[in-house]
């Protein structure tokens, strides 16, 4: 059956891809779709002026479609400055799957999910995200060369988790640096909510080096079994935000430095695992900014994920990845030192010197 006519007056009022609120200059966007499989996909490439655009796919059960597609033009756009400002040559991307993760995903699914990748000839190369796992990128390997993440195995990166973990510990000691005047974190009270798979390694790193941490779930068990293993505190009152604790670690979900949260903080440095942090970037980047808060971005100091599954294109190693991770150190002291000179928040910098590289670059390739 053929759609229903739209008149020109109602087709002049949609706008709905290069009038969503999150399109921001992507290259493309490609909706995919397989009647056979059920397959509702939809790529998002922001940009490729540093290399092809490599992001995860999340498979999630979207409510509308408006939904899916603001997800992948935030995330990929996300995913620019993530590999810009860590000087990897790649550039952004991401995809995102319609369908619940844990009913709707089939082989055959995730199969012809990854021919469309390898339609777009390598300008999108994939990887692990929310909903999908390294079995799926092993699946998608199968017909595309423009996966990452697949099972060591089979000559992949792994597991991203522990990596990314050393990187926001690394992002932690430089903000300490800054504010506290020492990277040391031994006697340092620190709060981490969300103890999976990133939080749980962070924990490690932080016991060692003598930190007295709390922690927060809201998996009970698992914030219990986390507690026992590394001696650790749970943190039992009744605000979280409102704790008296040096350093603050989001490890868990996005948005908690919101309009309700921020005047509660008292940690005087928030380094953290979580995507998108900040509720409205420049409103509460510029608060914490006021409060004398340091804030580590967390797009940059999250990246050692990224970071080891580029060795997969770059032929590197697992301890490769763990040396370029730890440059993160090095890369939010400067971030720290290019928002003070300039007046600006931690984020802007960041996102500055990420559009820098990607400027530069796209010069040179113009001579
Ligand atoms: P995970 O799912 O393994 O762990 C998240 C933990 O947070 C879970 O234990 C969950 O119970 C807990 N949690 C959820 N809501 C909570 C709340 N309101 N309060 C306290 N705890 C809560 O995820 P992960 O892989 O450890 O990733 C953690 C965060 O870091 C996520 O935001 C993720 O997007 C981000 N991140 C992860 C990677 C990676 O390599 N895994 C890379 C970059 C960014």
């Amino acid at each position: 059956m053929i759609a229903e006519v739209v008149t020109p007056d109602e087709l002049s009022k949609i706008a709905p891809v290069f009038g969503q609120p999150s399109f921001n200059n992507h290259e493309q966007v490609v909706f995919c779709h397989d009647k056979d499989t059920g397959l509702k996909a939809i790529i998002g490439i922001h940009n490729t002026v540093l290399g092809p655009a490599l992001g995860g796919t999340r498979m999630w059960n979207y409510t509308n479609e408006g939904e899916a597609l603001n997800d992948v033009l935030r995330l990929s756009r996300g995913m620019t400055y993530k590999s810009a400002i860590s000087g990897l040559n790649l550039g952004g991307g991401k995809a995102v799957i319609i369908g619940n993760a844990q009913t709707d995903k089939t082989p055959e699914l995730i199969t012809r999910f990854g021919k469309f990748v390898n339609s777009l000839s390598g300008n999108y190369i994939t990887a692990e995200d929310v909903g999908t796992t390294t079995a799926d990128m092993d699946l998608i390997r199968d017909v595309t060369p423009y996966v990452t993440g697949i099972s060591e195995s089979r000559g992949g990166s792994g597991n991203p988790s522990p990596v990314t973990a050393y990187g926001v510990y690394m992002g932690m000691k430089a903000a300490a640096m800054h504010r506290f005047g020492s990277a040391n974190l031994a006697g340092k009270k620190i709060l981490v909510q969300g103890t999976g798979h990133v939080g749980e390694t962070l924990i490690s790193y932080l016991v060692k080096e003598g930190a007295l941490l709390q922690i927060s779930d809201i998996n009970e068990q698992r914030m219990a079994d986390v507690a026992a293993k590394y001696g650790v505190g749970i943190f039992t009152g009744d605000d979280l935000y409102s704790a008296e604790v040096d350093i603050y670690s989001p490890c868990a979900l996005g948005a908690t430095i919101n309009d309700t949260t921020i005047n509660k903080i008292k940690a005087k440095v928030i380094a953290g695992a979580a995507n998108n942090q900040l509720a409205v970037e420049n409103v509460h980047g510029r608060l914490l900014m006021e409060k004398g808060i340091a804030y580590a971005p967390d797009f940059l100091i999250n990246a050692g994920g990224i970071i080891n599954v580029y060795g997969e294109i770059a032929g590197y190693g697992k301890e490769e990845g763990l040396k370029r991770t730890e440059n993160i150190y090095n890369t939010t002291l400067e971030i720290f030192y290019e928002a003070e000179a300039n007046g600006i928040t931690t984020n802007e910098a960041a996102m500055r010197i990420a559009q820098r590289r990607i400027d530069d670059r796209k010069k040179e390739i113009a001579k």
